[in-house]
């Protein structure tokens, strides 16, 4: 068994802190004037830190985690990049509230950032505060652990910690820090600024590093960049392909939001769909649908076209421009298999495209929550004569989605499929549980009168979206209509 670790005898080794100077600014995060409280913390965030869960009773846990104390070990500091948003190159963004601590490593050999967002001013912060609400902070904590539950690659939460301390948005709301951890927050727009600086020895050094820490397969590799980039391409289609099966869109997906590693990156105003629509845009400010969901492959392509761009000074353009042109087969071919296994389907069929676009357009049509109809179709019923009228219900064309699952069933007949064994594999894969925007609202509504029950409810039940949960029905039904138009923008 791993011997559990106290704040002040967890092992770090910052690395990104040794990277020359001008990849980052030194900077404490800055404390609130009003003492930090826990809020939340992930017990599997502690896990992957080798702490002792005792740790996060102590006072200092919060100090540590809400700005006001430093661990020795920790060396925080700023990450600089620069980013394309909403499709414009911005030369200079950088981390401008957040810091990361350090760098944990732990017994099993794994790194974690320990990024500290909310943290308070840094040379980056433009016009910010360097702050972050306790509402966005929320859905950050519970969406980093709901996707990572759903099987999808992203940062992890280890905890909230709250303050009085007050903030002013559009109103004056209370201030609260997210401890974030990921391998590494090195984004495309890291590469990007110093691509566009024209400091291209800087460029070099991050690929060397990135390469280094995160991809050391490739270490020595002919065109070992070049090769690289193609594992930043199949990590992001496969990423998106993801995104794309479980009905969930990033809402700001700029170039400074694209992690090197794949990983979903940056929660802001994110959505799961309730009910299935192609075009659902999930942040407010996104007037042109820029980063609507069905938008979010070919940004996947626009992003990774400006990492490459990046990486011409290092591999040859002929290989950069083969791995982008891998990218949309990639995605597609990601996406069926996941669709192909929400569908309870085994054998790979030619035909199965296009009972996945009839389906897709009679839950357009219908307007079908996106997660109930595909958790039940798991009960489908194969049998002769078996009306399937749970399911049927749902549409309001129902003879067309009589037409479909007739189709469906000798489809799933053709391959000897047994449905109490289907039922079994589709609930694998088609989640009962997500983090519906309007579970999310509840919790906050509730935090902001001090109850911070719903979050620690919501963070366990979302880390097993696949197990029915007793008691739990509640949070695996539709939302009530409120609930659907709920307004999520940028940077809160
Ligand atoms: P985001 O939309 O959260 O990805 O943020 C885009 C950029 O704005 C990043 O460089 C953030 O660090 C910065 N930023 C967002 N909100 C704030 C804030 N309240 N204070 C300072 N910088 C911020
Ligand atoms: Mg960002």
């Amino acid at each position: 068994m791993t011997p559990l670790r106290t704040l002040e005898t967890v092992t770090f080794d910052n690395s990104y802190a040794r990277l020359p100077e001008v990849f980052c600014a030194k900077v404490n995060p800055t404390p609130f004037s009003a003492p930090p409280f826990l809020i939340s913390v992930n017990p599997a965030g502690l896990d992957l830190l080798d702490l002792d869960p005792l740790e996060a009773t102590r006072p200092e846990f919060a100090g540590v985690f809400g700005g006001s104390l430093l661990v020795p070990g920790m060396e925080p500091l700023a990450m600089l990049y620069s980013g394309h948003q909403f499709g414009v190159y911005v030369p200079q963004l950088g981390d401008g509230r957040a810091i990361l601590l350090g760098e944990v490593k732990n017994e099993r050999g794994e790194r974690w950032d320990l990024h500290l967002k909310g943290a308070g001013m840094t040379p980056f912060s433009r016009d910010g505060d360097g702050r972050s609400v306790l509402r966005s902070a929320i859905r950050e904590y519970l969406c980093c652990e709901a996707m990572h539950g759903l099987g999808i690659p992203t940062t992890r939460a280890l905890c909230l910690v709250g303050s009085d301390d007050k903030v002013y948005r559009e109103q004056v709301e209370t201030a609260a820090t997210i401890v974030r951890m990921a391998p590494s927050h090195v984004r495309f727009g890291t590469f990007e600024i110093f691509y566009y600086r024209k400091q291209h020895e800087h460029l070099k050094v991050l690929a060397d590093y990135v390469i280094d820490q995160h991809f050391p397969h490739l270490r020595d590799a002919s065109e070992k960049y070049a090769r690289f980039f193609a594992e930043v391409v199949e990590r992001t289609a496969q990423l998106v392909a993801k995104w794309q099966a479980v009905g969930w869109a990033h809402g700001v997906l700029n170039t400074d939001n694209m992690s090197i590693l794949g990983i979903t990156l940056d929660y802001g105003p994110y959505g799961f769909m309730d009910d299935y629509d192609p075009g659902f845009i999930c942040n407010h400010s996104d007037h042109n649908g820029r980063y609507a969901f069905n938008q979010q492959p070919y940004i996947g392509l626009w992003n990774l076209s400006c990492l490459a761009q990046t990486l011409l000074p290092l591999a040859p353009k002929e290989e950069l421009k083969a791995a982008l042109d891998s990218y949309q087969t990639s995605v597609d071919r990601h996406y069926r298999g996941l669709m192909r296994a929400k569908l309870g389907l085994v054998e790979k069929r030619a035909e199965d495209e296009g009972l996945l676009q009839d389906l897709q357009s009679l839950l357009v049509g219908s307007r079908v929550d996106y997660t109930i109809f595909w958790r039940e179709l798991g009960t489908f019923s194969s049998a002769a004569g078996a009306t399937n009228d749970r399911l049927r219900e749902h549409f309001l064309n129902r003879e067309r989605f009589d037409v479909w699952a007739e189709q469906y069933c000798a489809r799933l007949l053709s391959e000897q499929s047994r449905d109490e064994e289907r039922r079994h594999r589709m609930d694998r894969v088609n989640p009962k549980y997500i983090l519906r925007n309007y579970l999310a609202q509840g919790a906050i509504e509730k935090a902001q009168q001090k109850d911070y029950s719903e979050i620690d409810r919501l963070l366990t039940l979302l880390q097993n979206p696949f197990s029915e949960q007793a008691g739990m029905d509640f949070y695996a039904a539709a939302p009530p209509n409120w609930g659907k138009h709920i307004s999520v923008s940028c940077s809160s």
